[in-house]
């Protein structure tokens, strides 16, 4: 009974007083100013930036869990993927804080994108070649790793100057026959020995031959962007190695399951492939073909 004293009162009704006064200066600025999503509106297979002004650990999208990095500007910065297999519609980005409370939310609406199919000539012994289960693992490994430091900075470089022979995300039939995969990365065109840049700066996580994909380097850009090259005739240089924006990896090559010289390369963000294109700005043959006709 003793909580009913009538002094108790006046102070009790003055917090209730300041705490409504707090949240009516504060709440309208909670809500998605803090946490920006953009672009707010994308298709499939491509990277959505997410910033906030206040500390939030963890982004979320329909299960999809990234995590967010202060930066030198005293933000937090992270990278959602939007992968191709995801379902178009508009759903909600939750800011979360280390304890996973949220702080914040925004709106992601995700288009409806059409991929083409395409047809890849092999020879059959070069379609009969398959990934090892170790193979499989060291990609994995390398997939799902998140490291601290960021490495890259905007804008990336192309890693060659050719133009787009194959898309991201077309869909991929070898000799005619559906394979039900998706083409990861895009297809540069490069004669045999040209050589093949780092888009950013980075850490050299593989440095290694592999049966499909054929010599490989693969790249930690570090907070979640991670980029791989394929094909390779020759690589340069060792793994664990720092590389910066612009040094030679290797040389455009047709090893593994290639039907020719070209330059294969993917970026992962937070461990899904995306659209290189949205990060590098590239010809199509196609158009380069219809420019020399002219
Ligand atoms: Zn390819």
């Amino acid at each position: 009974m003793k909580r009913r004293k009538q002094s108790s009162r006046p102070p009790r009704i003055l917090a209730s007083l300041l705490a409504t006064l707090l949240a009516a200066i504060f709440a309208p600025a909670v809500s998605a100013q803090q946490c920006t999503v953009k672009p707010a509106s994308t298709p499939l297979g491509q990277t959505v930036r997410l910033r906030c002004e206040i500390p939030a650990a963890t982004a979320r999208l329909n299960g999809r869990t990234v995590r967010l990095f202060k930066q030198e500007s005293g933000d937090w910065q992270g990278l959602m993927p939007v992968a191709v297999a995801d379902t178009p519609g508009t759903y909600p980005i939750e800011f979360l804080a280390e304890d996973g409370t949220t702080l914040a939310s925004a709106s992601l609406t995700i288009r409806k994108t059409i991929f083409p199919s395409q047809n890849v000539t092999l020879a059959p012994q070069i379609e009969a070649l398959h990934s090892t289960t170790e193979e499989m693992q060291t990609l994995t490994a390398f997939r799902d790793s998140i490291s601290d430091i960021k490495y890259w900075q905007d804008p990336l470089v192309a890693p060659l100057p050719g133009c787009v022979i194959s898309p991201f995300g077309v869909k991929r039939l070898h000799n005619g026959k559906a394979t039900g995969e998706f083409h990861m990365g895009i297809d540069q065109r490069g004669a045999e020995g040209t050589p093949i840049l780092a888009v950013a700066a980075g850490v050299v996580k593989i440095v290694q031959p592999f049966n499909v994909l054929g010599g490989t380097v693969a790249i930690d850009h570090g907070q979640g962007l991670e980029t791989m090259y394929l094909h390779m005739s020759k690589l340069n240089v060792e793994l664990g190695t720092h590389v910066n924006k612009g040094d030679v990896i290797g040389y455009v090559g047709a090893t593994g399951r290639a039907n020719g010289p070209h330059l294969h390369w993917v970026v992962y963000v937070n461990g899904v492939p995306v659209n290189p294109q949205q990060w590098v700005t590239l010809k199509s043959c196609e158009a380069a073909k219809k420019t020399k006709k002219k």
